[in-house]
């Protein structure tokens, strides 16, 4: 389990004085804080006073967008934000906000325990957004299977497989 112990090294939120500072033992400022239902580490950093898992910052690991401003445009989403409209507002397109909902939806557990924690979204409202988005994904299956008359289409692989 050694190999885990860096996750709790640094603050994952880029807002915070601690983000991304490694502790060095003498004053140590983020704390374990009990596990989550499965059993995965949880933390708690003593500055912003916000928790996190070993796998905060690693979901949408490799995208341009931060993980913060992907996980709160999830929340508006969850909020009842139409996709059209958070495109408009945030600058984002559409497709954009669409593979963070398919990202979002392969890490769904730990997706669903940050927006439920830090960004206050109700389980209802989690569900309604997973519902619409299986609905849309549905469709853009169909579109993507008649524009694509080549190769295969990715979109279908991802939501089947
Ligand atoms: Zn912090």
């Amino acid at each position: 389990m050694e190999q885990f112990a860096k996750t709790g090294d640094s603050c994952p939120h880029p807002d915070c004085s601690e983000y991304g500072k490694r502790q060095d033992g003498k004053q140590k400022n983020i704390q374990k804080y009990g596990k989550t239902k499965r059993g995965v580490q949880r933390y708690q950093c003593c500055v912003c006073k916000r928790t996190f898992t070993a796998t905060t910052g690693t979901i949408f690991y490799g995208k341009h967008t931060s993980e913060a401003e992907i996980l709160e445009t999830l929340a508006l989403l969850a909020e009842g934000s139409r996709i059209s409209s958070l495109s408009r507002v945030k600058g984002y397109k559409e497709d954009t906000i669409l593979s963070w909902l398919r990202d979002a939806r392969k890490h769904l557990e730990a997706v669903e325990e940050i927006l439920l924690k830090d960004y206050r979204v109700k389980r209802g409202q989690l569900d309604a957004m997973w519902a619409t988005w299986e609905t849309k994904a549905k469709k853009d299956t169909w579109k993507r299977l008649k524009v694509d008359n080549f190769g295969v289409p990715r979109i279908w692989i991802e939501i089947h497989v």
